[in-house]
């Protein structure tokens, strides 16, 4: 696991939060158990699942019950004028922060509010509000300790027989419900808290109105055309799931970066973009690159772990220009 120290102005060393702790190492046990893949809806529902069993570390080390929680995830990671502030509310997706550095939380706390783009592997850390505040709700409505019931009901749908590595929202769903069943019975207060869980953020209602295989929606990596070459460049992901774009003509570059993005996007080196591309699955709270031009025409997204140093070192470059 790799963990930020931080830039000292809006964020301080990520180890701060026993929760982010707790999440990257849920990753682990989502990876060898479900193998949920990095994207779209099974995406967010890997990195709920790392909110989920992260917030439980934290809610169980601090001893409290579902409703003494905090239900914030990252709130110690935060320094200076922006401590208070957390990266992620379960309770109530979409408060954590509101400021100039970061924007305001963009999470959806239901279904109506699904964001569909390429972004982040398909909005991983965003979307993830969705099933946290399922989780939430459901732990609430059973009350006593989130780690007890709650917890042993999420934990068994990860890691029992029936999940697939591209389970959607619904699908889940319908496993914490099996799960409930089993360890509590079908009438039991437990299953009925799931149940409607699930129905008030509009994943039971709503199975089939968004997510996987819808693919890009916004074309957000694509520059109008013009009488140059224009190159996008985003990077997104990592813990806090931020994106940052810069659209550039490359006659507006340095001249050594001018040059160098000539070269990458040259004939003979196009197809070492694409093949970077397509190397292996993403990996959780990692960066991912997106480059996309109008000439050559390319649109590409490629995980940090496979980037050569001096491409990074150009995408970053050319992302904090002016
Ligand atoms: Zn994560």
């Amino acid at each position: 696991m790799v963990f930020g120290d931080g830039d000292g102005q809006v964020f301080g060393r990520f180890t701060a939060s026993l929760d982010v702790i707790g999440h990257e190492l849920a990753h682990g046990v989502t990876e060898h158990t479900a193998g949920l893949l990095y994207r779209n809806q099974s995406g967010a529902l890997n990195e709920s699942l790392s909110d989920v069993f992260g917030s439980l570390v934290k809610q169980r080390s601090l001893g409290q019950s579902a409703d003494q929680a905090d239900w914030l995830i990252g709130a110690e990671l935060l320094v200076g004028a922006y401590s208070g502030q957390a990266l992620r509310s379960m309770k109530a997706p979409g408060t954590a922060y509101d400021n100039d550095a970061l924007g305001k939380d963009p999470q959806p706390a239901t279904m109506a509010d699904y964001v569909d783009t390429d972004q982040d592997h398909g909005e991983v850390h965003i979307n993830s509000g969705i099933p946290n505040r399922a989780f939430y709700l459901a732990a609430v409505a059973i009350g006593g300790n989130a780690w007890e019931a709650p917890g042993r009901i999420w934990y068994a749908a990860l890691t029992g027989p029936d999940i697939a590595a591209d389970c959607d929202f619904a699908t889940f769903a319908g496993l914490t419900l099996a799960a409930a069943t089993q360890l509590y019975g079908a009438d039991s207060p437990e299953a009925q808290a799931v149940t409607a869980a699930w129905t008030q953020v509009g994943v039971l209602a709503a199975a089939n109105s968004a997510g996987d295989g819808a693919g890009p929606a916004d074309g957000s990596g694509s520059p109008a055309p013009t009488g140059e070459s224009v190159v996008a460049v985003t990077s997104s992901g990592g813990f806090a799931g931020q994106t940052v774009s810069r659209t550039v003509s490359l006659s507006q570059l340095p001249a050594p970066d001018e040059s160098a993005w000539r070269d990458v996007l040259g004939a003979d080196k196009l197809q070492e973009l694409h093949e970077l591309a397509a190397l292996s699955a993403p990996q959780p709270d990692r960066y991912c690159y997106g480059v996309a031009c109008d000439r050559p025409v390319i649109d590409v997204s490629i995980p940090e772990q496979h980037l050569p140093h001096h491409l990074r070192s150009l995408f970053e470059r050319t992302l904090r220009r002016g």
